[in-house]
């Protein structure tokens, strides 16, 4: 196995967790390709664990392991997956959600690895060629402990390598999900991600939870999953809005799905700002706004012009709550940490004169885990208040 010697003041890093090595942090990998593992040594030579290389990406080495008795291969992705099986079954309730990530990457460390489970079908999603040459392994260890009816591989972040089916049966066209008992249909290949934002869940389940006897506006609403939440939870009315317009004819689908009439809701394919200045122009406002846009930074160069979408976005949904009712702002960008959002929702707040009382602030739920010492994992932003 190639060797590279992590410099002094990375090894503590490596040591509490972080998973990462960047390319201009550590020395060239000599006599290593794409896909191959590679042993990190520390002070004296010693080895300190296992990373998989990746030659073209600015993030060189992902850290697999760092205990003496784990090595990389089949059996530590089996292991691998058990833990990560385990986690879930004790935090989240099996019962009435089907749809959940069974490894979070970095988290449930196996670096550069999604998979997400969608009532007995897994898709897996890589954020690195490097793992290409263990798919096999990897599907062979999620078929071990989930038996599942079928592996789906959605391809890697930004690269071409095409969707295709790995294991058992192809999914179907929509595959009906259970979420805390809300039924959602699932498009694993042309949807977003792997189909589903698992990641606001447990936001939905609150969204669900305050909406009783109030008219919501969700925007940025994809398959409609808070719009159903907040539906089921008793809202009057719900207008989900997304630019996609086969997103906003599957939130349709959703709400019959659950035995919602869609005809007593509204559904619009049109550009969230655009649709807030229209309702700021007809002065309509509602109980309930929700808003969770794509990432605005997903590059950090990026993030400048970020802050000032998010603030203009926020203060424009803030302006459309009623006194006393509800604003629920979310991020997923990576860059923008939680200290960040909060100051840019103050912005927000105070460019509409309103004042904001937070009620609750999110991050990842549980199949979402993030080491400690990796901050850079921690994406998700999600804040319930009151805008007086
Ligand atoms: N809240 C959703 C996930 C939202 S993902 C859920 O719980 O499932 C972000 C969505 O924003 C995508 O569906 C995308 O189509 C949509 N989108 C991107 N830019 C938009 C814009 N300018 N106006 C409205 N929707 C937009």
């Amino acid at each position: 196995m190639a060797t590279v010697v992590v410099p002094d003041r990375l090894t503590s890093h490596v040591a509490a967790g972080h998973p990462w090595l960047y390319a201009d942090a550590v020395p060239a990998v000599q006599g290593a390709g794409t896909g191959d593992f590679v042993t990190l040594l520390g002070q004296g030579r010693r080895p300190i664990g296992h990373a998989l290389y990746d030659a073209d990406s600015p993030i060189a080495l992902r850290v697999l392991t760092t205990r003496k008795d784990e090595h990389p291969g089949p059996f530590l992705w089996r292991l691998r997956v058990d833990q990560a099986l385990r986690l879930r079954r004790g935090t989240l309730d099996l019962r009435t959600t089907d749809a959940f990530r069974v490894l979070h990457g970095e988290g449930d460390r196996l670096p550069g690895v999604v998979v997400d489970h969608y009532a007995g079908f897994l898709v897996l999603k890589l954020d690195t060629p490097a793992w290409l040459p263990h798919l096999e392994h990897l599907a062979d260890a999620l078929e071990h402990h989930l038996a599942p009816r079928g592996i789906f591989f959605k391809g890697i972040s930004g690269e071409p390598e095409p969707a295709r089916p790995l294991r058992g049966h192809e999914p179907p066209e929509h595959i009906l999900v259970h979420e805390h008992g809300m039924r959602l249909q699932v498009d694993v290949r042309r949807g977003q991600k792997t189909g589903l934002f698992l990641d606001q869940r447990e936001n939905r389940a609150l969204v669900r939870q305050v909406s009783r006897g109030r008219r919501v506006l969700n925007l940025f609403s994809y398959t409609g999953g808070f719009s159903l939440a907040a539906a089921l939870g008793g809202a009057t009315q719900v207008t989900s809005v997304d630019l996609a317009k086969a997103a906003v004819e599957g939130a349709r689908l959703n709400f019959s799905a659950n035995e919602l009439d869609p005809a007593a809701h509204g559904f619009v394919a049109a550009d969230a700002f655009d649709h807030l200045a229209a309702c700021a122009a007809a002065r309509d406002q509602y109980d309930l706004v929700i808003v969770d846009p794509p990432s605005f930074a997903p590059r950090k160069q990026a993030l400048r012009a970020a802050e000032a979408a998010y603030t203009r976005l926020n203060a424009a949904a803030i302006r459309q709550v009623v006194p006393g009712g509800l604003v629920a702002c979310a991020s997923c960008s990576s860059h923008v940490p939680m200290d960040l959002f909060l100051q840019l929702l103050r912005e927000s707040a105070r460019a509409a004169r309103r004042s904001l009382r937070i009620l609750e602030i999110r991050q990842e739920p549980a199949d979402h885990p993030t080491p400690l010492h990796f901050p850079e994992g921690r994406y998700l932003k999600f804040v319930l208040a009151v805008a007086e």
